[in-house]
């Protein structure tokens, strides 16, 4: 089995490794000349490290992650606190295995490492994607260099603007949502005390939210902010813009946001667009994994993670599978695309939950919060999520 992968990004070399470990040649066709991951930091819960550990690159990525102690809820101007889960020790007690947080390049790294360990050559840079081809017998991979490569199947993990899912079903129409996430990333060392700690926080305001986590082993701080605004619709991981601009989005916000805010060396905004849930990804020989066919408002910490579970499962449904490619691809996508577009729903109901106009008002807002945190509410909204095992799922 010869598989090509366009896309060498977390789910494309989650996918290769798998793939690999499970016995399947592999080669991935990465546009970028290098690799390289924005400077961000990633949420994975125990759905996604489960997955890591399974690949046997579980302790590298300990090694480069900060396991977050809890996670906690404040109120976006009086800074109220609400604890909502321990996550450290818990997470592995109770799903088996630990939630970490992560700065993309090391994850990236690590992945790419492994997946070269395996097969040396695997990835191949500077190779952009163009189109396919493909018959009972073979699919061909189209470069823009003008060359061709064949494969028994192709699997696109080339990211939200998919050149291999607009071959497969045309052009998409991604609506605006009305909110532009900000992102940025803080030495911890330049916050007050009180603030340095490895405890995940999750700001609620009418009309914007305020995420902020700590990565390598503490040092550094991750800080998203989203907030509904409707004047730039630009849908990039790489447009700047800048710490005046940021501040007076979050005008009236709590101190502590403004001193994340202030310290942010350089701020990138992303517009957030959404795709309705697809109802096929695969077609003969051509399937589809990640933000390439399920992509997501970050509000659940579920893109990549998701990205991560296709990878897995794909390589089990390719190397395990009875029948042929087609048949094997179809039940790759039968195992993962309700789970997929049950968490693009998810992170798209968290606008409202996150953004209540409830919160204006600090009495309204405590019993809102009481409301839609209060334990089992949370419960019915994570625990599907970070139960699920990629490694024994039925396929
Ligand atoms: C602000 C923000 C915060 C987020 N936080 C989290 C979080 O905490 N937890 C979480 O799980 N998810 C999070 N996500 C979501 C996560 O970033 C994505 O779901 C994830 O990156 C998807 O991975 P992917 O491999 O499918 O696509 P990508 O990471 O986009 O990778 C696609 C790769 O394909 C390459 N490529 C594209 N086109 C071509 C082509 N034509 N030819 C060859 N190569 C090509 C690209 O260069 C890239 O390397 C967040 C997203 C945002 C915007």
């Amino acid at each position: 089995m010869r598989v090509l992968i366009a896309g060498a990004g977390l789910g494309g070399l989650t996918a290769a490794l798998a793939l690999l470990r499970m016995g399947c040649q592999v080669d991935v066709y990465e546009q970028a000349a290098e690799l390289r991951e924005v400077g961000a930091g990633l949420q994975l819960s125990a759905n996604g490290t489960h997955v890591f550990y399974a690949l046997g690159v579980g302790e590298a990525l300990k090694a480069h992650s900060c396991e977050t102690e809890g996670k906690e809820i404040r109120l976006w101007n009086t800074g109220e606190t609400w604890k909502l889960f321990d996550l450290g020790r818990n997470s592995v007690e109770r799903y088996g295995y630990p939630y970490f947080t992560v700065y993309r390049p090391d994850l990236l790294e690590v992945l790419a490492d492994a997946v070269r360990r395996e097969k040396p050559d695997a990835i191949h840079l500077g190779r952009k994607c163009v189109g396919f081809r493909q018959d009972s017998a073979a699919v061909e991979l189209q470069l823009e260099d003008g060359e061709s490569v064949g494969g028994d199947a192709l699997i696109g993990a080339d990211g939200v603007h998919s050149r291999i899912r607009q071959g497969l079903f045309g052009a998409d129409q991604p609506q605006f949502t009305g909110v532009i996430a900000w992102r940025g990333i803080v030495p911890m060392q330049a916050l007050p005390a009180h603030m340095a700690r490895r405890i995940g926080t999750n700001w609620i305001g009418p009309g914007g939210h305020v995420v902020h986590y700590p990565l390598r082993s503490g040092r550094l701080m991750n800080f998203v902010g989203a907030l509904e605004r409707s004047d730039w619709q630009v849908e990039s991981w790489s447009a700047r813009g800048t710490n005046a601009e940021l501040a007076r989005d979050f005008e009236g916000w709590h101190e502590d946001v403004h001193a994340l805010i202030r310290n942010i060396p350089a701020p990138y905004k992303w517009a957030l667009m959404v795709r309705p849930p697809m109802q096929r990804w695969s077609v003969g020989r051509v399937s589809l994994l990640g933000d390439a066919c399920h992509s997501m408002l970050p509000f659940l910490a579920q893109g990549a993670v998701m990205a991560i579970e296709d990878g897995y499962v794909l390589g089990r449904a390719l190397s395990e599978g009875r029948g042929d490619v087609p048949s094997r691809l179809r039940r790759y996508e039968s195992a993962r695309r309700e789970r997929a577009n049950r968490a693009v729903e998810g992170s798209a109901s968290n606008v409202q939950r996150f953004h209540n106009r409830a919160l204006a008002d600090p009495r309204e807002a405590r019993q809102y919060v009481d409301r839609e945190w209060a334990g089992q509410r949370v419960a019915e909204r994570y625990e599907w999520l970070f139960r699920y095992d990629a490694t024994s799922v039925a396929i």
